[in-house]
């Protein structure tokens, strides 16, 4: 008989054990008959079980080859299962208006992030169990100290929202830290403003690379004095205001001045 998986801390497993969480993530997510779901760290199936019935195709991808054989004999068709780390796998082939779900590792949570916005287009929401600390930078408004660039760049390009906390001992092995479970709507290329991206980018990470400076002495010596003084002023914005007193829209206000 093959020994109990040992769980392994370096591929972030703190599998979700509590069955009432589990109920409640899945109520949350709403899939419908006809979904394509992807499925980021299945780990022991906890959710893949509860998934796999409700939608049209659940693609689970999974990067420790322990749990694959178990993950394959243990879910039919539509699941279907890939061994891959999800950092590296090609989206490219999957239709579009995929839903994505996963209890994602800490250590990469935000590169995971990237790459779904990467991959906006082909897809429709997200649903993430992070760390609550993190889940709360994603979703934050600016005025306080978990607005910064991660929570611009994430509410740039999508819909967050702080669905539900969940508590550490709901999980296995029972984690530090509390978890959030959060909900990304990616919004559409029409709410973007493609031009200034990379600019107004630039502009929030180094405004909050000096969070405790005011926005005039943060970005002068990236963008001037002089026209960042008279831009702020033109757009309402005080000149000794801090970073994360502005809002996403002040900057990407400041950053369309600033390109003129
Ligand atoms: N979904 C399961 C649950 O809720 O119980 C497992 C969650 S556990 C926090 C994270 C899972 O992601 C583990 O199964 C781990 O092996 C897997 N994982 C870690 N890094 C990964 C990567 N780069 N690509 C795919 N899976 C990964």
């Amino acid at each position: 008989m093959k020994p109990p998986h040992r769980p392994k801390k370096y591929l972030g497993q703190n599998f979700l054990v509590d069955g009432r969480i589990q109920q409640k993530i899945i109520q949350a997510c709403d899939f419908k008959h006809d979904d394509v779901v992807v499925e980021i760290g299945p780990g022991q199936g906890a959710l893949t079980r509860l998934i796999g019935p409700q939608v049209k195709k659940l693609i689970c991808v999974e990067a420790d080859r322990d749990l694959i054989g178990a993950l394959r004999s243990g879910f039919p068709a539509p699941v279907e299962i890939v061994h891959a780390d999800f950092l590296k796998m090609d989206m490219g082939h999957l239709p579009d208006g995929i839903k994505v779900i996963g209890n994602i590792p800490y250590y990469i949570s935000t590169p995971i992030i990237e790459k779904l916005i990467e991959n906006r287009k082909k897809i429709s929401e997200a649903f993430l169990t992070v760390q609550l600390e993190f889940g709360r930078r994603l979703v934050a408004a600016a005025g306080g100290k978990d607005y910064g660039s991660l929570s611009c760049f994430v509410q740039y390009y999508t819909g967050p929202k702080m669905l539900f906390k969940i508590k550490n001992t709901c999980f296995r092995p029972v984690p530090k830290v509390d978890s959030g479970f959060v909900r990304l709507i990616m919004r559409g290329p029409d709410e973007e403003t493609g031009d200034i991206e990379q600019f107004l980018f630039k502009v929030i990470q180094t405004a909050f690379q000096q969070r405790r400076k005011t926005i005039v002495n943060a970005l002068k010596s990236m963008l001037g004095k002089e026209k960042l003084e008279r831009a702020l002023a033109d757009l309402g914005i005080k000149a000794d205001a801090r970073p994360e007193g502005l809002t996403l829209s002040n900057y990407i206000g400041l950053s369309r001045r600033l390109m003129l």
